[in-house]
């Protein structure tokens, strides 16, 4: 029998996740439908059911429901806890459980595709938003030497550090405190901010980025963007923006699911574009 899968978002006519979540599933010789499914603000809870009345077994969360896919699970795991956001469910009878793959996409993304381990190396992370607060225990599980998270507005970060210090070396600051004394200090930058999205850059100096050995943008499919252009200016040697965490992320949902873990190569090199 043919098992049922959706995305849902809005909008949601971007989203990548059907073709990707199609290609592991012929891959693996896995028998599946994965459809998209928009939902109004405020109608999540409303789709969920439809999609469990109708057989589904699991759904993806892209904006702005990751929070609603919380909210609405039965059990969640500890990486969903920490996130405080879902953004893959699996429907198992009555339950609902709620994951989040975002930071180990990106981790892996980072490490096994970008060849840039993280363990002893100086991070910095822009943004606390979703993205973010998958990704901090994420990095800082790969014990690095030191994780500087910097955000526009300082208190969320000094909350958010509090909340995470225990994990490992965190330091969680304003952008303006930032620039004082870090130049040249990283090794790795990631911009998780949404800044890109408006063709904005984050409240940054090239010489934060001076050194560093990767730039990474989550937003992805956008060419070089301000922040990758900045990084590129500073002399950073290698660029990457998110399509391999969305591949990864989705694989390891797809590996959740299913039980079989698809190769993402081939899928990350169709979807990827160039950084111009
Ligand atoms: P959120 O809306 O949850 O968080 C946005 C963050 O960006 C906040 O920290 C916010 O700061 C900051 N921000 C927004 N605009 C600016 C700006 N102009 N200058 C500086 N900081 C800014 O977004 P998400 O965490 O969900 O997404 C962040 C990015 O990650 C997006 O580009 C998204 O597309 C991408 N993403 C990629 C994925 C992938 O698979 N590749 C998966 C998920 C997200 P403040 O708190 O001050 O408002």
């Amino acid at each position: 029998m043919t098992d049922l899968y959706a995305v849902i978002g809005n909008p949601i006519g971007h989203s990548k996740s059907p073709m990707i979540h199609m290609a592991f599933a012929q891959q693996t010789g896995q028998d599946i439908q994965y459809i998209p499914v928009e939902a109004p603000v405020g109608g999540f809870a409303a789709e969920v059911e439809e999609l469990r009345s109708r057989g589904g077994r699991g759904l993806n969360i892209t904006a702005p429901f990751k929070l609603d896919a919380y909210a609405c699970a039965t059990e969640l795991t500890e990486r969903a806890r920490q996130a405080g956001a879902a953004n893959c469910l699996s429907f198992e009878g009555d339950r609902v459980v709620a994951e989040n793959f975002d930071g180990v996409g990106l981790a892996r993304d980072i490490e096994t595709n970008l060849s840039c381990p993280m363990r002893g190396r100086r991070i910095l992370l822009l943004g606390v938003g979703g993205a973010a607060r998958g990704a901090i225990p994420a990095f800082l599980e790969r014990a690095p030497a030191e994780l500087v998270v910097a955000n526009r507005t300082a208190e969320k970060a000094h909350t958010l550090g509090k909340q995470f210090s225990c994990l490992g070396n965190l330091v969680a600051t304003g952008f303006d405190a930032l620039h004082e004394g870090h130049a040249g200090r990283f090794d790795l930058v990631v911009n998780a901010t949404s800044a890109s999205l408006h063709g904005e850059l984050p409240p940054v100096r090239a010489a934060l980025l001076a050194d560093a050995a990767l730039a990474y943008e989550l937003a992805y499919g956008k060419g070089l963007t301000p922040f990758l252009r900045l990084a590129r200016e500073a002399g950073v040697q290698r660029l990457a923006d998110g399509v391999g965490m969305l591949v990864e992320q989705a694989a390891e949902a797809f590996a959740w699911w299913r039980g079989v873990r698809p190769d993402t190569r081939a899928v990350i090199e169709r979807l990827t574009v160039p950084l111009v």
